[in-house]
């Protein structure tokens, strides 16, 4: 009988990343949480931050540089939010795509394409939310799926939708909805590092934050992109007036649903939605790694 290879650490890779990387993959104890929170494993299974991080503390960076994984990762922090050690995965992986960068193995056009592509992508999600509003996303031909992708959406974030009750602002505007949001000033901070703002037009948390402080409650409870948050936090952290952007859109979201503006499975019908449009996403990725790989 042959008995599996053994994998030997390779100390140098393991020296590299966990000195160069902030991910502190030294604290990992392999419990799975992370693979459990994180939304692209649990979409598709085709990210293992797990994994990633165990590879990585056996120093396998060639390894990890050959595989997509690196490239499917959101940066949406909810395998850190999990992590009883607090380890970050998406720092290692964001370690992983520069560190491809500065190999040679991609370009700095696969870096553009691949951030367009995300930009894209928020298109698809505001447009799945526009469609699960209403029902269920049971399957998206290809046709539509490049429709959503490549159609640019003007104003979304101004563009509330008809739906349920017609209350008025004053009904919503209850205090806690916008909690310390009269705090901001408009710094923009918590834009510059949310992953997903790379079109300002579809979703901006300074944006969203100064609506509310506007008053303008009625249409961000009506508004689909209040529903596109991936909940990292980034805002949070980042905000010198500790106006939490991301609790704020989390009162939105359930301001929609105690109103009756939207349906209470809205977020199930986002969860099951993410398994269709994460699998294309990440399919999209690969095709672009296929174009742009170099070695
Ligand atoms: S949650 Fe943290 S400790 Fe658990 S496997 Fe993931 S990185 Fe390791
Ligand atoms: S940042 Fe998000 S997508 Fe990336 S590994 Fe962590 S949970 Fe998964
Ligand atoms: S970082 Fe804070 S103060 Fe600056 S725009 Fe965002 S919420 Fe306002
Ligand atoms: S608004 Fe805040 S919590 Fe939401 S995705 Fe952007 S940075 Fe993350």
């Amino acid at each position: 009988m042959v008995s599996p290879a053994t994998i030997e650490p390779d100390w140098d890779g393991w020296r590299s990343i966990a000195t160069a990387s902030a991910a502190g993959i030294n604290l990992c104890w392999t419990c799975g949480a992370c693979d459990n929170g994180c939304p692209v494993s649990l979409a598709t299974g085709r990210l293992r931050p797990q994994r990633n991080v165990r590879m990585a503390v056996y120093g396998m960076i060639d390894e990890l540089l050959a595989m997509p994984d690196v490239w499917y990762c959101l940066s949406c922090r909810h395998c850190l939010q999990g992590c009883p050690n607090k380890v970050k995965p998406y720092e290692l992986h964001l370690y992983l795509q520069n560190e491809a960068v500065r190999r040679g193995i991609f370009s700095t056009d696969f870096v553009t394409a691949y951030h367009r592509l995300f930009a894209e992508f928020q298109r698809v999600r505001w447009r799945t939310v526009v469609h699960c509003f209403k029902k269920k996303l049971d399957f998206l031909p290809d046709q539509t799926w490049y429709q959503w992708l490549k159609k640019p959406l003007r104003h979304a974030l101004y563009r509330p939708i008809a739906l349920g009750q017609n209350r008025s602002v004053q009904q919503l505007q209850k205090p806690e909805a916008i909690l310390n949001g009269q705090a901001c000033f408009t710094c923009s901070e918590c834009s510059s590092c949310c992953p997903i703002i790379c079109d300002g037009d579809v979703f901006d948390p300074q944006r969203i934050i100064r609506m509310a402080n506007l008053g303008l409650v009625d249409e961000l409870l009506r508004s689909p992109t209040i529903w596109l948050c991936l909940g990292c936090q980034h805002c949070t952290d980042a905000c010198s007036q500790t106006v939490s952007g991301y609790a704020i859109i989390r009162r939105l979201q359930l301001l929609a649903i105690e109103n009756g503006i939207v349906d209470p499975a809205l977020s199930i019908r986002l969860l099951d939605a993410d398994q269709i449009i994460y699998s294309k996403l990440l399919d999209e990725i690969d095709t672009l790694i296929g174009l742009f790989r170099m070695m």
